[in-house]
């Protein structure tokens, strides 16, 4: 039965991907979605490689063509695709309304969810509406792209990691194809576990704003603990990797990339430069931050490695970074 069901899932969404994607070329999915995409330079190809649509204005386009084509209400509710009107749980409607859609696939290509964005400037809804968890999309576990990006990722030995769905189709439009999305969520040991099974390396590339920068920090240690070999690149304020794609162009987004990954400790020091050249007690902090990066790291030759390095890029002895170190492993066991 539970096998059944989960089948029942997938087909439900296989139809909804369906849908969307059809709708973005009716009347009303042109003007509005396809339009969308187009403004973001969005091309043919990126949208079907993507599986991009648009969910209809109304409360009951998918609900309706749903159980035209045999799917129960159960199954469109489980499959997150619908919701229960709170004050009358009979009434049902639709999740996605007037939104361009992403389709969420697990790494056999299958949909498993969708995430759909907002076309108006109302700040009174949600820039980003998700499908919830469902027994066929665990969120924890899924990576936005990861069936497009695998192969790539193999390739390159590399995966990129960004926040969000339009910078995973940006980054296909500039050559770039192995690179998958968080979703704006933080990281996750399932995630992690995921990229292994492609490749050893990450290159962190999340927006260049404070919580970018703090979700960097988190996810990069969260990295070296999961033994990848971890980059990260600074982007400039204000700018994700969509946006400053699209400003400077391909070209100059790759050499971007080249010449900013830095391993976790060149990012950190290239965060803090300006505050640590005229403050001693912030040097110490970033220090002590290296520390805390390198003591996350789960092999011990790996982890003297780094320790000279940053000996040496921080200008700090070597023995003090190993006594601040040790400190750091013994209060972790
Ligand atoms: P855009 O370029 O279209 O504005 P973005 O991807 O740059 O989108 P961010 O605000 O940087 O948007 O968020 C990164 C990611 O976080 C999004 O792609 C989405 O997956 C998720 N997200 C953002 N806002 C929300 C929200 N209100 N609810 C749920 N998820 C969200
Ligand atoms: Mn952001
Ligand atoms: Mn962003
Ligand atoms: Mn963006």
């Amino acid at each position: 039965l539970a096998f059944k069901e989960r089948e029942s899932l997938y087909i439900a969404l296989s139809f909804a991907r369906d849908f969307f994607v059809k709708n973005l070329q009716t009347a009303e999915g042109k003007s509005i979605g396809l339009s969308y995409f187009k403004e973001r330079g969005f091309t043919p190809t990126v949208i079907e490689k993507f599986d991009l649509g648009y969910a209809l204005d109304g409360w009951d386009h998918l609900l309706e063509a749903g159980k035209k084509a045999g799917f129960s209400e159960d199954i469109l509710l489980k499959a997150g695709l619908i919701l229960q009107k709170e004050s009358d749980p009979n009434r049902k409607y639709d999740r996605f309304r007037g939104r361009v859609t992403f389709t969420i696939h697990n790494i056999s290509g299958k949909p498993i969810g969708f995430g759909a964005r907002i076309l108006t400037k109302d700040k009174n809804q949600p820039k980003y509406i998700n499908s919830p968890e469902t027994p066929v999309y665990h969120k924890s576990d899924v990576l936005y792209g990861m069936y497009q990006a695998k192969k790539a990722i193999r390739d390159q030995e590399n995966c990129y990691l960004v926040e969000g769905y339009t910078d995973v189709v940006s980054m296909h439009l500039s050559g770039i194809e192995n690179v998958v999305a968080s979703s704006g969520t933080s990281l996750t040991e399932g995630q992690i576990k995921l990229i292994k099974r492609f490749a050893d390396q990450v290159t962190v590339l999340y927006d260049g704003d404070p919580a970018g920068i703090k979700a960097s920090l988190r996810g990069i240690d969260l990295l070296l603990e999961g033994g990848l070999n971890v980059k990260a690149v600074v982007f400039p304020e204000g700018e994700d990797p969509d946006s400053y794609s699209r400003k400077v162009g391909t070209e100059a987004f790759q050499s971007y990339l080249k010449e900013h990954s830095k391993n976790f400790i060149g990012f950190k020091i290239e965060l803090y430069q300006d505050e640590i050249a005229s403050d001693p007690i912030k040097k110490a902090n970033l220090i002590k931050e290296v520390v805390q990066s390198i003591s996350k790291i789960p092999d011990p030759i790996l982890r003297s490695v780094f320790a000279k390095e940053a000996a040496q890029l921080l200008e700090i002895g070597e023995e003090i970074l190993h006594t601040e170190l040790n400190k750091s492993l013994i209060k972790k066991q």
